[in-house]
This record gives structure tokens, C-alpha cells and sequence, in this order.
């Protein structure tokens, strides 16, 4: 039996559309034309639509074929800025946890990430969710029809334009906590 494969397989990368050699299964020319496919680009925040940590609603990238696990925002930042200083964190100017947009983090330490949420208060992050947000793609109305609805999240998300994760966020009510 041949141990060689005849020819290694030429793809196009579903991100970039570049050429590369593809090992089985590889969809994508690098690690991060894989991240950058799990997320939303918008003039707002930038939505990771892969898994999250649940309630908290931070985005986990799973990594290359063995699925080491990352936080999306702070992949996203060495992707896009380098390498994070030891002891800072990557926080987010826009309070949005889910958001992988480079221009909404920055380096701070834990102590500045206490006095930030601290000083922001919940008013201003209430005033962040929603409608106001410009990247949120559903209403108010839109929400408190979707909580109310009999139908199926898959019908839900067809019907909005949206993924069946953010319905089931929406009922879950890890967004959109303001609404009733
Ligand atoms: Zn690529
Ligand atoms: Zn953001």
C-alpha cells in the first residue's frame, strides 16, 4: 500500500479566498482566517456568533485541529495588535463581552477593570444594549415579540435574520436584560 497521498489537495480559504495547501478537512489558509469566520464585521461592535462561556457571554475560540480553547477577544487582540504584557488583561471599551473588535479593547490591569465597571455604572451599559447599539439588529418590539412567540427558535431566527443562537439568548435573557 502507498503511504503517500498522490497529491496534496489546493483549496481557496473560505475567509480570504487565497490559495493554500489544505491538510484533510481544512477550510481555511490560517488560524485566524478560522477565527475571522466566526465573526460579524460591523460598523459597531464585532459579534462573535461561535460558542461562548455561557452567561457571561465571552467568545471561546476553539483552535486548529486539537481545539485548544481561547477567549475570542483576547485571540482577536494578539491577532490584530500583538502580544498582551504580563499581568494586563484585554478589556472592553464597549462593556460588550461577546465583541472581538480590535478598536474596542485595550490593555488594563485587574485594578482598572474593577474602577472601570465601577465608574461606567449601570447606566451607561444599559444605555449600550439594544437599539442603541449600532450593530443590534433586533428592536425592542422585535424582543418582546420573540419572548412571547410559540414558534421554534430555527423559525424565530429565519424570520429575524438572525442566528438561533441570539434567540436563544434573547429568551434566555443573557441580552436585551433590560427588556421585559
Ligand atoms: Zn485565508
Ligand atoms: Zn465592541
Amino acid at each position: 500500500m502507498n503511504r503517500y497521498s498522490n497529491q496534496p489537495i489546493l483549496r481557496t480559504c473560505n475567509v480570504c479566498r487565497k490559495w493554500f495547501m489544505a491538510v484533510a478537512g481544512s477550510k481555511y489558509c490560517s488560524n485566524g482566517c478560522h477565527f475571522r469566520a466566526h465573526v460579524l464585521v460591523a460598523d459597531g461592535c464585532w459579534c462573535w456568533t461561535g460558542s461562548t462561556n455561557g452567561i457571561k457571554n465571552y467568545g471561546i475560540f476553539r483552535m486548529g485541529r486539537s481545539g485548544q480553547k481561547f477567549y475570542a477577544h483576547i485571540f482577536s487582540y494578539m491577532l490584530h495588535k500583538g502580544v498582551i504584557p504580563d499581568k494586563l488583561q484585554v478589556l472592553h471599551r464597549c462593556d460588550n463581552p461577546n465583541c472581538v473588535k480590535p478598536s474596542h479593547l485595550f490593555l488594563g490591569t485587574q485594578d482598572d477593570n474593577v474602577k472601570d465597571m465601577v465608574g461606567k455604572g449601570r447606566h451607561k451599559y444599559i444605555a449600550h444594549l439594544g437599539e442603541k447599539n449600532g450593530n443590534a439588529l433586533l428592536k425592542t418590539v422585535d424582543i418582546i415579540e420573540i419572548r412571547r412567540s410559540t414558534k421554534t427558535r430555527r423559525e424565530l431566527a429565519v424570520q429575524y435574520g438572525v442566528t438561533m443562537r441570539c434567540i436563544k439568548a434573547v429568551r434566555a435573557k443573557q441580552n436585551w436584560k433590560h427588556v421585559i
